[in-house]
């Protein structure tokens, strides 16, 4: 047998999944990694959400990774700065903390030679013979198009850049957009503030989800017995996937249970018949992301709380004024809606073979072979890219099987096998094709307007079940992909 080749691996961003590639890539031997991270602090998703109230919304010891459970997780869904903290910790642990090349945003990748070279912000460059994006999905923040908004004289900020020096308390305090950000800084406010006007373009379905603390004996029991903790993961995995099964067939039973739990929820939460029907969607549950909460409908139903439905019509320097004409005074107003879900690597600019670049390709819309990669685009890997599983359930497993698959293909590369590899147009085309055939069948083609929906308004996600999408990540079938060199 020939001696390995040496591999040298960028990784691009440093949240949940950059450092879960690190881990795994030096757990397989591989060594010679640098993660480079345009923020000055790992954590993705959880260092720039810090909004009152954020949590989780799938189970903490779900939303963990499977080989680092965690015993001291506070609550059933644990709050946003303990996710941080947990995914700092495992970093350090791990050895990957050191690996990270802070506040270095890779604005340029060219395959050039038969190798990546990056080009930094700051003007650095590197090379490597892989490069693993995990640049996230739910990152760039959508600003929406309200006129007025630069004249607000009140604060003003989104969700995901939350101004922390801004007083809260005994003030007036709006809150634009209806998704689980908006639910969560509802319930959590509430009761600080003077006034708290909802702004609500589309009622949502609300799953009643209570969140209990752990207690210290049974946090105990999670440090004495860690295989109680994996026990858990693996219970709650399974749970998920009945319930990710359920959504992509639109008319299974579970489907029906789940819609008639949420109904439920809403006819016996809601007393006031007017404000029941305003948050009565008019879509199926689940076709937008379902949302779990314990106290939405009690926090709504506050006397200082108002849903505002006549519809924006724009900002005033005091305010907002509503279709209605009404103008709803306002100190604080909060932008909660929601991110670009279709930019994942962009804007950095990505060049493949023959000076293919990945935004004209994906000028209509993102694709990829099985969400991980892009025909053209040699030994270059997403976690969580596009038109991946992104329902209701743990992102963690998600970019676990992806990474474990990813790993047989570098594992190709290393052996000498191949030097070059990237999914085949036929088989990137003849899955994107499959793909949106089965995505007109689920839950989230039924009639609602979300941000799982392409610019066709085609679900652009994984429409199978998840166990499917387990039986496809376990083991790569090479007809699909092009081996060079
Ligand atoms: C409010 C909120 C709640 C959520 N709740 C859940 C939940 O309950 N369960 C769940 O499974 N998922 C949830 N998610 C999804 C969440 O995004 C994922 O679970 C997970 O954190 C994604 O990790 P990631 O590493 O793939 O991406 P991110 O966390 O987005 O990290 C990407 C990193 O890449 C960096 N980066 C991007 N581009 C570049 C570049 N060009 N150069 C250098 N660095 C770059 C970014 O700065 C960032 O640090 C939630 C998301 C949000 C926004």
């Amino acid at each position: 047998m020939g001696a390995k080749r040496p591999l040298r691996f960028a990784i691009i961003g440093a949240g949940m999944s950059g450092i879960l590639s690190a881990i795994k890539l030096r757990e397989a031997g591989f060594d010679d990694l640098t993660i480079y991270e345009k923020a000055d602090r790992l954590g993705g998703t959880w260092r720039e959400n810090t909004y009152p109230g954020i949590s989780c919304d799938v189970p903490s010891h779900l939303y963990s990774y499977s080989f680092e459970p965690n015993p001291a997780w506070s609550h059933r869904f644990s709050p946003g700065d303990e996710i941080q903290t947990y995914f700092e910790g495992v970093a350090k642990r791990y050895g990957v903390e050191g690996r990270v090349r802070r506040g270095e945003e890779v604005t340029r990748c060219a395959f050039e030679r038969g190798r990546w070279r990056l080009e930094t912000k700051s003007g650095r460059h590197d090379e490597a013979d892989v490069v693993i994006a995990a640049t996230g999905v739910l990152h760039h923040p959508n600003l929406p198009d309200i006129p007025g908004l630069d004249r607000f004289e009140g604060a003003l900020f989104h969700s995901a850049r939350w101004d922390h020096g801004v007083r809260l308390d005994g003030r007036r305090i709006g809150i634009i957009g209806t998704g689980s950000t908006a639910v969560q800084i509802t319930s959590a406010l509430v009761d600080r503030v003077a006034k708290l006007s909802l702004f609500q373009r589309t009622a949502q379905w609300i799953m009643p989800q209570e969140n209990p603390a752990f207690g210290e004996a049974e946090k105990a029991e999670f440090r004495r017995h860690p295989e109680t903790m994996r026990r858990l993961h693996g219970e709650l995995a399974r749970m998920f996937s009945v319930f990710s099964n359920a959504i992509v067939d639109a008319s299974s039973p579970q489907m029906k249970q789940i819609e008639d739990t949420c109904r439920a929820n809403l006819e016996s939460s809601v007393r006031d018949p007017v404000l029941r029907e305003k948050l009565r969607p008019s879509y199926r549950a689940a076709c937008k992301r379902l949302i779990m909460s314990p106290d939405f409908y009690q926090a709504i139903q506050k006397p200082n709380a108002e849903l505002v439905t006549e519809g924006i019509e724009c900002a005033v320097p005091g305010g907002v004024r509503t279709r209605g004409g009404r103008l709803v005074e306002l100190d604080v107003l909060v932008l909660a809606t929601g991110f670009r879900a279709d930019r994942f690597v962009r804007p950095m600019q990505v060049i493949g073979h023959d000076g293919l670049e990945l935004d004209e390709r994906w000028s209509q819309r993102p694709d990829a072979y099985l969400s991980i990669s892009v025909p053209g685009f040699p030994n270059f890997f997403m976690l969580n890219g596009p038109n991946g599983p992104v329902g209701n359930f743990s992102l963690i497993e998600v970019a676990e099987l992806q990474m474990a698959y990813i790993l047989q293909l570098v594992e190709l590369l290393r052996s000498g096998r191949c030097r070059e590899i990237s999914p085949s147009e036929e088989a990137t085309r003849r899955f994107e094709v499959e793909r949106t055939e089965a995505a007109r069948n689920t839950i989230w083609a039924t009639g609602c307007r979300s941000w799982y929906l392409d610019d066709r308004g085609i679900p652009a996600v994984w429409p199978w079940t998840f166990d499917r999408f387990r039986e496809e990540m376990a083991r790569p079938k090479l007809e699909a992909w092009v081996q060079v060199g």
